[in-house]
């Protein structure tokens, strides 16, 4: 049991593990993503110099997957958790699809981007709302200055978006709980010491994480049998 008083401020950090139980692959694990694609074709700056359209197979794949799958009970309880704590609850996740939304979570932070948006690779054009698969023989998005539309997704070698955010929202929390992230992708794997003496940390998934030592307490068992009922608020 997780105890939320009322001066608290609490941070989740959501990584694959929570969208697991709904049916989306986590990278690592068996069946992970990464098994049939190699990591440096597919979601790199330099794959989409080299094969654009290769990377928009991969990503439109992805965006089939998610659009069929549903919020689990994880993120129903996540969502139940910002009904009661409002403001008081900062959530981040490293998931790119939208299943924090789909189960009520309004306020969400994707630091690693959203599989439902893209934007150009050119110009400033903000990102936009976009659900379309572009296979073959589909040709490629072009923005109207001439750039390539690509996902908005934060691929290895770049940086997270709104960490400045983050790490305001670190500094300030008193609880931090990371969800079924392995503790190996940095920055997030570093987040849990950034909380400091300040704050109680918390980490819940079926297998302990990496950066396991760093956590007060690891509640051992999937994140959707785990968080409904986890979190007692004063
Ligand atoms: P990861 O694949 O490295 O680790 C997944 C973790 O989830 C493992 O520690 C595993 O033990 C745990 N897990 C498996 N089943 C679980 C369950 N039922 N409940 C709770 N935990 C469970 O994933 P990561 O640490 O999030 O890696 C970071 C990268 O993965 C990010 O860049 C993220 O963008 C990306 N990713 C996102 C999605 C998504 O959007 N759903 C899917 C795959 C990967």
């Amino acid at each position: 049991m997780i105890r939320i008083g009322k001066q608290d401020r609490v941070f989740v950090l959501t990584g694959a593990g929570v969208s697991a139980e709904s049916g989306i692959p986590t990278f690592r694990g068996v069946g992970g993503l990464w098994r049939n694609y190699r990591i440096e074709e597919v979601a790199s700056p330099q794959a989409w110099a080299r094969d654009p359209a290769l990377v928009w197979e991969f990503y439109s794949m992805r965006r089939r997957v998610a659009a069929g799958a549903k919020a689990n009970p994880a993120h129903f309880a996540l969502a139940e958790l910002e009904q009661k704590l409002a403001e008081r609850l900062f959530l981040c996740t490293q998931n790119v699809d939208n299943l924090h939304e789909q189960a009520g979570s309004r306020q969400v932070l994707h630091m690693h981007g959203e599989l439902f948006k893209s934007r150009c690779d050119t110009c400033r054009r903000p990102p936009f709302a976009d659900e379309a698969m572009y296979e073959p023989p589909a040709s490629l998005p072009c923005c109207d200055c001439g750039g390539k539309i690509r996902p908005h997704i934060c691929w290895f070698g770049e940086v997270p978006f709104e960490l400045e955010e983050i790490f305001g929202a670190l500094d300030r929390c008193t609880v931090f709980v990371a969800v079924g992230t392995s503790g190996v992708v940095e920055p997030a794997a570093s987040f849990v010491a950034q909380v400091g003496g300040q704050g109680r940390t918390y980490y819940v998934g079926p297998e302990l994480p990496a950066n396991a030592s760093a956590f007060d307490q690891c509640f051992q068992g999937e994140a959707g049998k785990t968080l409904p009922g986890l979190f007692v608020s004063d």
